[in-house]
């Protein structure tokens, strides 16, 4: 089965070309180059509980710090990491992933 993006899973529209980017822009984790191929997904589709300033729920959220209690409990999140099982990675190393940007 494919492995799915956030955007595609959550159906959010927020995505490049997506029907909701009109409201706040381009979800960042859906631009985010540096973690393609992360969990088999696209741009940061299968990492996005690292990406600041997401817009998960039609707000955009803070830092990786402040979001990530609630990702966490994210029906999303707990697919991807039952899917990648024993490859799930840390946060940690995707975090020096995008460090910079
Ligand atoms: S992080 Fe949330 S708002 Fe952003 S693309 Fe993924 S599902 Fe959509």
């Amino acid at each position: 089965m494919k492995k799915l993006n956030c955007w595609e899973y959550k159906k959010c529209g927020r995505e490049p070309g997506g029907i909701k980017v009109h409201e706040l822009g381009e979800c960042p984790a859906s631009k985010e180059e540096n973690l393609t191929g992360t969990h088999d997904g696209e741009k940061g589709g299968r990492a996005c509980w690292i990406i600041a300033g997401s817009m998960c729920g039609g707000t955009v959220q803070g830092s990786f710090a402040q979001k990530y209690g609630n990702c966490v409990l994210c029906d999303f999140f707990k697919q991807v990491k039952e899917e990648e099982g024993p490859d799930f990675q840390l946060s940690s190393e995707m975090l020096e992933k995008i460090k910079g940007n």
